[in-house]
């Protein structure tokens, strides 16, 4: 039976994109599997997990300016709590990605990383990583 890596990641602002690729790729490779799938899974309600450019990095600006501008952070939501616009931005985006695992790398695209997508921070998100050999 394979384990679950886990690791944390300390946000600083209340919406925020932090790569995360290479924490993920540190579980692969100390897990020595060569070939497989990675679950990359976030256990929390107001945050999510998404692929997306690393090159950039206005790329993570113009999303999270536009995803903010979708769900706005008022709105009338009923909510008590007053988070109600990153409950649904983080069901929007999802809360796990699958990557295969080549050789014992994540079989990203050159432009692509493994993002957490913080939407209620600043906090500190748990990350959860499951590798499974095939
Ligand atoms: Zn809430």
């Amino acid at each position: 039976m394979s384990k679950v890596y886990t690791f944390n990641v300390r946000t600083q602002q209340a919406t925020a994109m932090i790569d995360i690729t290479r924490q993920v790729q540190e579980a692969v490779s100390e897990s020595k599997v060569e070939n497989g799938i990675c679950v990359v899974f976030i256990p929390h309600t107001t945050a999510a997990i998404t692929i997306n450019e690393n090159a950039d990095p206005d790329v993570v600006r113009d999303f999270l300016m536009e995803i903010n501008k979708v769900i706005p952070f008022s709105d009338g939501y009923h909510h008590i709590e007053g988070n109600s616009a990153a409950h649904i931005k983080s069901s929007l985006m999802g809360f796990s990605e699958t990557v295969i695992i080549e050789n014992g790398r994540l079989l990203l695209g050159t432009w692509q990383g493994i993002y957490l997508t913080e939407f209620d921070g600043p906090r500190t998100r748990k990350v959860h990583v499951k590798i499974i050999e095939g």
